[in-house]
């Protein structure tokens, strides 16, 4: 037997894990101090409670031999791609249909499962900084990665690649700095991509935080989308499904390459690889977009961006200069000049107990840099700032 030696091509540690474990040995040596955590993209408030009913009650239909629901369809239960199509797409000007949805457990797995249907050869282009997902599950499948530096120089927007790629990864508002992208500049990428026979991941995972007017919410807004993009979205930052699982990936039928519709590999996939997210959760994930589900998730994902707000200005007070937390729930700001963000990590671990994300975790542009997050209580994320100040 022989291993897979491309995954000894990646980094040894995953980010997050090198965080917890320096906060895990900072929490054992010194047991007195309280942590505020706004590292990890993780939510803190509860699933909305019109979702909890729709939940329990599909709960309650699990144990009744009349409503019983076994394996569920391959691309999702109607009801759920129906509503996606009619509430995200439809509403917006976009025309994607029901059967060019395929509801899964989450866009962490979408984005690392996609690629299973290139070919290895294919050069992939991603951000720096980036999502870590997007280039480590291309990493362990073999393929070469170039990269698209975004800097403070150019708005954190990537320019076109210069050299052919194949499969490029965007996405906004962006982890981790917290910018978004202009229709105009996501029409290049498009423009590129056909041009070059390319097809883009775009990750919409995001997308709920958009407050300002003019910014597209998907990409399929921008014109000839449908032939070179797959979109990925998730349920987890706008209504708290992180611990539920649910996400969905937009493969559009015009979407072909070498005369093959991607929507039907990645339908034999699915249907091979997946046996789909649990029910209950398709039904909590349909209450998403009920009315009364969708003020709901509205008013979270307003109070998380008071927080950003909060973040941001605060920061900014003291002189630091920050990027991001209107459009997103990430602030990404510049790290004092002689430190690099890991050094910024232990300082503040240390001085203000507080747990950020040195940019360094997300590339090599990301030196220099550090992202904190909306999503702590209101409260804690207000002393996090009062301690930053202290420091
Ligand atoms: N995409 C991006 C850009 C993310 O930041 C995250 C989570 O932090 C995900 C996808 C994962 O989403 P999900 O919880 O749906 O797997």
């Amino acid at each position: 037997m022989k291993i897979n030696k491309d995954y000894l091509n990646l980094s040894e540690n995953y980010l997050f894990s090198e965080i917890a474990s320096r906060v895990k040995k900072y929490g054992a040596e010194h047991p007195d101090k309280e942590i505020i955590r706004l590292g990890i993209g993780d939510v803190t408030k509860p699933i909305a409670e019109p979702i909890m009913a729709a939940l329990k009650s599909a709960v309650d239909e699990m144990g009744k031999k009349e409503t019983f629901r076994g394996y569920a369809p391959d691309r999702g239960y109607e009801f759920l791609r129906k509503a996606i199509s009619d509430i995200d797409y439809k509403k917006r000007g976009c025309d994607i249909e029901p059967d060019e949805i395929f509801v899964s457990d989450g866009a962490k797995s979408d984005c690392g499962n996609i690629q299973e249907i290139f070919d290895k050869d294919n050069v992939v282009a991603v951000t720096d900084p980036v999502y870590p997902v997007y280039a480590d599950t291309n990493v362990m499948a073999g393929r070469k990665i170039i990269y698209m530096p975004c800097t403070k120089e150019n708005g954190f927007i990537p320019e076109i690649p210069k050299k052919k790629a194949d499969i490029i990864y965007l996405c906004f508002p962006n982890n981790p700095t917290g910018t978004v992208i202009k229709k105009d500049q996501l029409q290049k990428f498009i423009d590129y991509a056909q041009t070059n026979d390319s097809v883009i991941i775009y990750d919409a995972a995001y997308e709920a935080y958009i407050t300002e007017e003019g910014i597209p919410h998907s990409i399929y807004e921008c014109e000839g989308a449908k032939e070179v993009a797959i979109e990925l979205h998730s349920f987890s930052k706008n209504a708290g499904f992180t611990g539920l699982r649910l996400g969905y990936a937009v493969v559009p039928k015009a979407l072909k390459r070498e005369g093959v519709s991607l929507n039907a590999l990645w339908a034999r996939r699915h249907a091979t690889k997946y046996n789909g997210a649990p029910y209950i959760v398709q039904r909590a994930g349909e209450a998403v977009y009920s009315e009364a589900g969708m003020k709901a998730v509205m008013t979270q994902v307003r109070e998380y961006m008071e927080n950003a707000t909060l973040i941001r200005t605060k920061l900014s007070d003291m002189g630091y200069e920050v990027f991001g937390g209107v459009n997103a729930p990430y602030i990404w700001m510049k790290v004092p000049k002689e430190m690099s963000g890991w050094d910024f990590f232990d300082l503040l671990l240390d001085k203000a107990n507080v747990v950020g994300t040195p940019g360094e975790g997300f590339g090599k542009c990301g030196a220099g840099y550090f992202r904190l997050t909306a999503f702590g209580d209101k409260n804690d994320t207000q002393r996090a700032m009062e301690r930053i100040k202290g420091i």
